[in-house]
């Protein structure tokens, strides 16, 4: 079970206050996700010698937002990162950029590193921080996650976190493809972007 304490002063509350929270806005099973994110990027950052608190802090948050209401967005329209495009892709889009901006405005987080592994924990980002790699594997693989090669990535993320990310940007792309969804801007610029700097051979 994961047991850590903030100690760094990223943010303005305890563990305990922000699990309360988070468990306050989302569902019983929702919430259970954000725990389950949370211990396993802590697991992650552990292996991989990373910053702990970070992970375990945009672990629990990732998911604040995603079941608040289009109006919730629309109060952040005056804040520099809000973008008005998100709001014909839907929550799917949205919900990290609006936990993000939430977070930094109501919860007191003041740490860059972590207010932007959450805003892109769906779509990915160019610039890619240990904390931000943690987070959208923690989201991709923690226990409950069920799909073909599941148990492959996690391997491949106790190894590699850079390989593991590799692979989710791929699969996430062609699964985007196959279901026939649209693919969002940033995902695929995130994929080319992924491709032109990480070049084999
Ligand atoms: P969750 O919040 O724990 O369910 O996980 P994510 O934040 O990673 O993903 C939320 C949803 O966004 C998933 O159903 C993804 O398939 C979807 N998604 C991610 N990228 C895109 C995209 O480019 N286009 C569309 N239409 N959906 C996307
Ligand atoms: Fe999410
Ligand atoms: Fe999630």
């Amino acid at each position: 079970m994961t047991s850590i304490s903030y100690q760094k002063g990223l943010i303005d509350c305890t563990r305990e206050e922000l699990v309360r929270e988070v468990e306050k806005k989302l569902s019983r099973e929702r919430f259970k996700h954000c725990l389950r994110v949370e211990e396993t990027a802590i697991q992650l950052a552990e292996k991989h010698h990373e910053d702990v608190e970070r992970a375990a802090i945009a672990g629990l948050l990732h998911d604040y937002a995603k079941e608040h209401q289009l109006a919730d967005l629309e109060k952040y329209s005056d804040h520099p990162d809000y973008d008005p495009e998100w709001k014909k892709w839907g929550r799917s889009i949205w919900h990290g950029p609006l936990a993000a901006m939430k977070a930094q405005r109501k919860l007191g987080l003041h740490d860059d590193e972590i207010y932007w592994a959450i805003f892109n924990h769906t779509v990915g980002s160019f610039n890619w921080t240990s904390t931000a790699k943690i987070v959208a594997l923690a989201d991709y693989i923690e226990p409950e996650r069920d799909f073909p090669g599941a148990d492959d990535v996690r391997r491949l993320a106790d190894q590699s976190l850079d390989a593991a990310i590799a692979f989710k940007l791929k699969h996430e792309l062609t699964h985007l493809i196959e279901t026939e969804k649209p693919v969002y801007p940033q995902t695929f610029n995130v994929y080319n972007h992924w491709h032109q700097t990480h070049q084999k051979g």
